[in-house]
């Protein structure tokens, strides 16, 4: 389900009702995007009509920061709790590993998607690595390929936002993933 805030399509799931429906989208070769969306993105929007039309055309819009679920209340809609891009990310990946899906970190500076990528392997063991690629290669010819070789179901983007949005919707065509979620700093975070 999806509710309107500010021009902008929400979905109204929680974490354990989303996951199923992201998962049956693998399943099915259906191209999708995770986008979260923030005050901060809403308001990004209202400025610029393509980057709301960008957003609206996402597969999955998770409500997060706590602004959203204020707006989503004080227009009597559906949505209760924040589903934050970063705890989206380790659903997803918590998922991927019980599934034997393979997941990709594009994105950040160099060495820190590795070391990201080391810290979800010592939490998930049986996560599946395909690769990962600092954000900062300015060859985007080399970046897909190097991408669609490594033949991972998901793709993690994490450039800052609308950066990433933009750059997924730009390739997504030639890109072979078939789920991918924008990040922003996670890849940071789980670094450490
Ligand atoms: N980043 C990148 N390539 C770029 C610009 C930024 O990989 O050309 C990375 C940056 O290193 C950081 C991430 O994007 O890891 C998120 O940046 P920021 O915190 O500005 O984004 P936000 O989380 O605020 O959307």
């Amino acid at each position: 389900m999806k509710e309107e805030i500010l021009g902008v399509q929400v979905n109204t799931e929680n974490y354990d009702e989303l996951i199923p429906k992201v998962f049956q989208n693998i399943e099915e070769k259906k191209k999708s995007l995770v986008v979260a969306i923030n005050p901060e993105k809403l308001m990004k929007a209202k400025e610029d009509p393509e980057l709301k039309a960008l957003l609206n055309r996402a597969e999955f819009q998770i409500p997060d920061g706590i602004g959203v679920i204020i707006a989503s209340k004080l227009q009597k809609g559906n949505i209760t709790s924040r589903v934050t891009g970063v705890d989206m990310m380790d659903r997803i990946v918590r998922e991927a590993a019980r599934t034997q899906k393979a997941i990709f970190l594009y994105g950040a500076k160099p060495g820190v998607a590795e070391k990201a990528a080391q810290k979800l392997l010592d939490t998930y063991p049986d996560l599946i690595v395909a690769g990962t690629q600092d954000g900062y290669e300015k060859d985007t010819r080399k970046v897909i390929e190097t991408i669609n070789q490594a033949k991972p179901d998901i793709l993690f983007v994490a450039m800052g936002s609308p950066k990433q949005e933009q750059w997924i919707e730009k390739y997504r065509d030639e890109l072979h993933p078939i789920l991918y979620q924008g990040v922003g700093g996670s890849f940071d975070v789980l670094a450490g």
